[in-house]
Order: structure tokens, then sequence, then C-alpha cells
């Protein structure tokens, strides 16, 4: 073993479980119904969260399947890491859509290693704010098509129901604070709620994935 994979395997394993708690956060109780989407994120320690963000994972997959994305690095505060630079307070996490395969028996699969950068983009009737913030200049508001790792599972599609279900319970637990997802997504799930807000040109595009984060505390 070389002394790299001997620190990395002693900080992931056993210094920073240990200290995480000092500093507020805490490692994400999987289930059975609440896995990472990748193992990128455990590997990257990018799976503490706050303690209240972790009872909203525990509520809000009580009755379905939940794999989140990127979370936060444990214990230092600002510590960037893309596609999410404000991912740095234990507040917020990213969860994968919830996909159908073709004959509609929901899954939880996703379509890219990395769970990010497969979108599921404005249709002609849509509005579509992805060309309006390339249009103002704002290029990197499309680059996590660079950060998919690879694509798969192709033939699964977005699921409208579960996803709409699944947003209406995010938005009605008592401590979230705020959803983002790219504006036609709101639209086509016909989503009303004052939570579900408008990122910005300059974030990244919201049609990947499920951004949550809960009031500050
Ligand atoms: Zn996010």
């Amino acid at each position: 073993m070389t002394v790299f994979t001997t620190v990395y395997l002693l900080s992931t394993y056993i210094i920073i479980p240990v200290l995480a708690p000092m500093f507020g956060r805490q490692k994400i109780q999987t289930t059975n119904n609440l896995k990472p989407a990748t193992y990128m994120t455990v590997l990257l320690n990018r799976n503490y969260v706050k303690p209240q963000l972790n009872n909203v994972l525990q509520q809000i997959s009580k009755n379905r399947q939940i794999r989140f994305l990127d979370a936060n690095f444990p214990f230092i505060n600002k510590f960037p890491l893309l596609p999410h630079l404000s991912h740095n307070d234990g507040n917020k996490i990213d969860l994968s859509f919830i996909y159908e395969k073709q004959n509609g028996e929901i899954t939880d699969l996703t379509k890219s290693t990395s769970g990010y950068g497969v979108f599921e983009s404005p249709r002609k009737s849509e509005f579509d704010q992805i060309s309006e913030c390339k249009k103002l200049g704002y290029f990197q508001y499309d680059y996590p098509k660079y950060l998919t790792f690879g694509k798969k599972n192709s033939e699964l599609k977005f699921s409208e129901t579960e996803n709409k279900k699944l947003i209406n319970e995010i938005v009605n637990n008592n401590l979230i604070d705020k959803v983002f997802i790219e504006p036609h997504l709101v639209k086509r799930l016909n989503l009303k709620n004052d939570k579900i807000r408008y990122h910005g040109c300059r974030a990244v595009r919201h049609d990947d994935h499920i951004h949550i984060q809960i009031k500050n505390n």
C-alpha cells in the first residue's frame, strides 16, 4: 500500500467520520431506499450533511428509492467542488431524478456515471432558459454535460409522475428552504410552491438533477 492510499483510507474511514460531528455534520445514513447514485460521492467524502438534512432524506425516502448525488465535504466550510460551488455548508444536496423503464416500471438507475449531465431538455413548445443563459454569455450554464463520466441506460424515461410526487413531498417538508430545478420542468410538472426557485444563469442548468436545501440553522 502506498503512503497516499494509507492516508486516504485512514482519513476516509476513521478520521473524517470521527471528526465530522464536531463540525455539525454527519454521514448520510444510507438505507435500502437511500443510497448514493455513485460511489464516487462516498470516495470523495461528499456524503456529509447537517443532521436536519439527514432527517429530511430519511423522510422523503420512506416510500421510494432515492439516489443522492453531491452533498458536502465533511467539515471544511467553503470547500467548493464542481458542479455545485454552493455546496459548502451541509445544508444542500443534489438528488437524482426518478426514471422509468420502457414498460413504465420505476427504477433507481441513473443515466450517467456521475449522476450529472444527462438533461431532460426543454421541448420545442417549452421555455428554454438554457439558451437564454447562453445568449447572455453564461457558457458555464451548460457545462455539466462534460461531467457525465459516461452516459448509460439511455432507454430510461424521466418519470413525470414520480418526480412530481417527490418534489411535492420535498417542498411540503418544514425543514426545506429551497428547491432548484429548471423552469421548463417546473411548468411541465405543474409544480406550484414558493420554495421552488430559479437559481439564475450564474449557476448550472438543473434539468439533470434536483437541488434541495434546508433552512440555515
Ligand atoms: Zn445542488
